[in-house]
This record gives C-alpha cells, sequence and structure tokens, in this order.
C-alpha cells in the first residue's frame, strides 16, 4: 500500500511550491530570487540570500547521527513543525482523527485541533499512568477514522518508555490505516534502541527527533522528522519553502561536530548524576506520594499539596511544571533534571515547605 492513500487527496493532488533556490541551487550570478546583493551584516555574509529548503551537509550529519539514509530525513524547526506537518497532511477536518494516550505531550492535540481533527484519547492508568497496549490496539481497530498514531518513548510528562513488541504490533495492525508515529524526543537519555531501526520495514512509520532536549539545544528550533520518501514527498508539499534560517542551520552544524559529542556525552553523564541526586531529594518526603523516575532528563512526582508546593517553590525562585488543566495530573509536579546549583536550591525549598507542613 502506497500512504498516499492515507493523505489529504488535495495534498496528494497539489503541485509543491517551487522555490527559486530550490531550481538553482548552484552558484553563479544570482538574479533569480529578489535578494539583495550583499548582506548588511558583515558578521553574517550569507544573510541577503534564501537559506538552502534542506541543507545537504547537515541533513548527512543527521541521517548519521539518527542511523537512517539522508532521504529519510527532513529537518524541521522543532519536533513541534513535523507533528503539525504530519496533522496537516494526513488529517482531513471534520473526518479524520489521531489517537494519543493522555497525559500526554501537548502539541498532538493542539496540532489535531487546529486542524479540525478529532482527538482519540487512550488514557493511560490513573494512578500509576502505564499505558493501556491492548485499548490501543483494540481502538486502533475500531475507528477508521485514526490516521495518526503517536507513541512517545520516553513518554512526556510521564517518564515511561514503550515497552517491547508494542510498537511492532501496532504497525502491523496500522499497515494500511495509519501513521504510527514515534515521538523520542528524550531518546538520548536511555540506552534503548531508536524505532528509526525499523525505517526501511515500515512505511507508515514516522519517528521524530530533536536538538532541543539532549543535544541542549531548544533555543535552536532544530528537529528531525524520519520516514520513507514517500512520506517525506507528502510534507514538503506543505513544509514552509525555507523552514530552516542559515545561521540555525550553521550553529547546528557546529553543534554536532565530532568534537560536540564528547561534550554531549559529559552532559549526558550529568544528566544521570544529577538525576540520581534528584531521586535522592525527593525520596522519603512526607508530602510526596509518589515517584515516577521515568527515563528521561525529569522526573514526575505526586504531591500532597501541587499547588501549594508549585506556589512555594516559585516564592523561592524555583519554577516547576504544574499541571491544573489535567485532571488525572491535578497532582502532580514535573521536575527538570536541571545543574547542580539548581538542585542546591530545589532542595532548600523542599526542605522548608517540609517544615511548614
Ligand atoms: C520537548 C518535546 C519535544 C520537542 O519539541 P521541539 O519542537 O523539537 O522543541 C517533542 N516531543 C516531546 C514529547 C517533548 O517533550
Amino acid at each position: 500500500m502506497s500512504v498516499e492513500k492515507l493523505a489529504r487527496p488535495e495534498i496528494v493532488a497539489m503541485k509543491p511550491y517551487s522555490s527559486a533556490r530550490k531550481e538553482a541551487p548552484g552558484k553563479g550570478i544570482l538574479l533569480n530570487a529578489n535578494e539583495a546583493p550583499r548582506s548588511l551584516l558583515d558578521s553574517e555574509g550569507g544573510l541577503n540570500r534564501y537559506p538552502d529548503p534542506q541543507p545537504e551537509r547537515l541533513v548527512r550529519r543527521l541521517a548519521r547521527l539518527y542511523g537512517v539514509m539522508e532521504d529519510n530525513v527532513l529537518v524541521t524547526r522543532g519536533s513541534d513543525e513535523g507533528i503539525d506537518l504530519l496533522t496537516r497532511v494526513f488529517c482531513r477536518a471534520g473526518q479524520d482523527a489521531i489517537l494519543q494516550c493522555p497525559p500526554a505531550f501537548g502539541m498532538y492535540r493542539i496540532a489535531a485541533q487546529a486542524q479540525g481533527a478529532r482527538v482519540v484519547n487512550v488514557a493511560r492508568d490513573a494512578t500509576d499512568f502505564s499505558l493501556d497496549a491492548q485499548a490501543v490496539l483494540d481502538t486502533l481497530a475500531g475507528d477508521d477514522a485514526i490516521k495518526l498514531v503517536y507513541m512517545t518513548s520516553p513518554s512526556n510528562p510521564t517518564g515511561d518508555a514503550l515497552e517491547d513488541g508494542l510498537l511492532e504490533r501496532l504497525l502491523g495492525l496500522a499497515e494500511s490505516k495509519a501513521l504510527v508515529i514515534v515521538d523520542e524526543a528524550y531518546a538520548e537519555f536511555t540506552d534503548r534502541p531508536s524505532a528509526a531501526a525499523l525505517i526501511d520495514r515500515y512505511e507508515h512509520l514516522v519517528v521524530l527527533r530533536t536538538l532541543s532536549k539532549a543535544w541542549a539545544a531548544a533555543g535552536l528550533r532544530c528537529g528531525t522528522v524520519i520516514a520513507q520518501p514517500s512520506v517525506m514527498s507528502l510534507l514538503r508539499r506543505v513544509i514552509a519553502p525555507y523552514p530552516l534560517p542559515s545561521p540555525v542551520v550553521s550553529l547546528a552544524r557546529a553543534m554536532l561536530e565530532e568534537e560536540a559529542l564528547d561534550k554531549q556525552r559529559d552532559m549526558l553523564r550529568e544528566v544521570r548524576r544529577n538525576k540520581a541526586e534528584l531521586l535522592r531529594l525527593l525520596a522519603d518526603r512526607p508530602f510526596v506520594q509518589a515517584i515516577y523516575p521515568g527515563e528521561a532528563n525529569f522526573v514526575l512526582i505526586r504531591v500532597d499539596d501541587a499547588d501549594g508546593l508549585l506556589t512555594h517553590c516559585a516564592l523561592n525562585n524555583v519554577i516547576l511544571r504544574g499541571f491544573p488543566a489535567e485532571p488525572v495530573l491535578r497532582d502532580c509536579i514535573r521536575i527538570s533534571v536541571g545543574s547542580e546549583d539548581d538542585l542546591g536550591q530545589l532542595a532548600k525549598a523542599l526542605e522548608a515547605w517540609e517544615t511548614e507542613q
């Protein structure tokens, strides 16, 4: 089956926009894009030119980093843009749906609702947040409108990774029916193999990676969609003609140089160390009812009085994440691992809170 059968027919029929840069990427005297002949910023030589829509060297580097071929890579403005593109290509307003397992990352729902797509929720267990794999499979089997199935591994905010075997069962069931999207924003914090290893086998598998978390570059806005070329060709029809500003491309390439891998390894080690320290800080606190350590660079906790603790910490200059709008997370707080100093401040705030109780 071709994945085109799952896409919105008007996207399949659409003739892609062809930018000047795409039509004439080569060198020469460039009088084809109404650009200025030179940059006004001495420090940024090429700023007067439109950037390469998919910068070749960055694409090559990301492909190598994620262990896939170059034609499996689409670079985007963060994973958020990847989610948005998938929704716009595969979900018809008022007809199609996405499936997610809340509590889940908020952008799946936002992108779906902005597109007019229905959101089908297969809720996680309200107490331990475990994923009901059978319910996911049954729901997908029973609802033909579902076009995108979101799996997050490790997940946010619950931190758990996809159980072994579930992805392949889902892919089997979703064939000819829906795309399975594995959001691996936190994959580098685990030792688990990436779903990208399966990309050649499944046309309806999409993996999302990002430089925002484990590459310490949330400000860069650089994500990668990994999929087969047939999916890419559809996404390219709706992506902005020049999604990546040239300074971002230069910074991303600098960040991913070989020496940077050592820096990243050090940082990941530091995160692991500090996470152990964070878990120690939280252990045996009478006001902490449950700790969900997860596999990512944050910890979710359930406490007696989430609002009170959030406000108390904020007054002590420590900002944590609460979820007042999500009923099953009303008592929960997500804490990013942070630096040693950050944890020191957090420890003080927690001690003061404990004394006040
Ligand atoms: C942080 C996060 C992202 C990253 O989004 P970017 O747009 O790449 O910054 C994606 N998915 C999940 C689940 C996240 O928590």
